[in-house]
């Protein structure tokens, strides 16, 4: 589970450990909140949890995340590549360091991990991919090239690895996420956070559990015969 000490990603661990998986709370600097992630999985549910550091765009990092893995629970089932940032502007002002930045993440990233834990969900009973994609790359958005183009990316990537995996019976399907109430959208000024939630048929953000919610559904049981599809948590946004 790829950054799980913050955001939607803190609240897809602490979902799939109430519903008893063992979860490892991949971080990238948020060591604390990563150990409050954990200490909740150990005292409010029956799953078990670990920390592991690791910058996802780093293959050597995501090396030790796959031995911190197997060491702790075995062989991999359900992979969650939600690791994500944003460096936003218009295209005229950012730069070829915010585009690699941006990309670097949210689309090599998953390529690092979904790449080392690839045969780990592919020789799995119950094999799952789940990407966090974002209504921003089914959609587009002002001042989000980069990022538009990292979370459009998961999507052809996604139902490529869904075909491939298939007659192994293990499935990848994407969640893109509307405009959720987390440390991402802090930085949005008041008037432009109006005029999203005025788009928003629900006309609200939504809250990380509710993209939980839909990763437990993609995760478990009742979804064994959805794969390379995108499931769209936004409150009603039509694209
Ligand atoms: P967030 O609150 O900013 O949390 C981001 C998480 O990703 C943190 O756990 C962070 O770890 C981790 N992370 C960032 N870069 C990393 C790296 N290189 N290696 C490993 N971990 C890294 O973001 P969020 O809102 O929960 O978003 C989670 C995912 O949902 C992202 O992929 C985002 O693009 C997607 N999404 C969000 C929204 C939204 O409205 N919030 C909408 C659509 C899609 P540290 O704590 O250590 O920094």
């Amino acid at each position: 589970m790829t950054g799980a000490s913050r955001g939607i990603g803190a609240a897809i661990a602490k979902e799939l450990a109430r519903e008893g998986a063992d979860v490892v709370v991949n971080y990238r600097s948020s060591e604390e909140q990563a150990e409050s992630v954990v200490d909740y999985i150990e005292s409010e549910t029956d799953g078990a949890a670990v920390t592991a550091q690791a910058d996802v765009s780093e293959p050597d990092d995501v090396e030790r995340l796959v031995e911190t893995t197997h060491e702790a629970f075995g062989a991999a089932d359900v992979v969650v590549n939600n690791a994500g940032i944003t460096m936003d502007g218009k295209f005229e002002s950012i730069g070829r360091e915010e585009w690699d930045a941006v990309v670097d993440v949210n689309l090599t990233g998953v390529y690092n991990v979904t790449d080392a834990f690839y045969d780990d969900v592919k020789s799995s009973d119950a094999g799952r991919f789940i990407n966090m994609a974002s209504i921003v790359g089914e959609a587009g958005n002002f001042g989000q090239a980069n990022y538009a183009a990292s979370k459009s990316g998961l999507f052809g990537f996604t139902k490529t690895i869904a075909r491939e995996l298939a007659r192994s019976g293990a499935t990848a399907n994407c969640v893109a996420p509307g405009f959720i109430e987390t440390d991402m959208l802090a930085d949005v000024p008041e008037k432009v956070r109006e005029k999203i939630v005025a788009d928003i048929p629900l006309d609200r953000f939504g809250e990380a559990e509710e993209i939980a919610d839909a990763v437990r559904f993609l995760a478990g049981d009742d979804s064994t015969y959805i794969t390379g599809q995108t499931l769209s948590v936004n409150g009603g946004k039509h694209l």
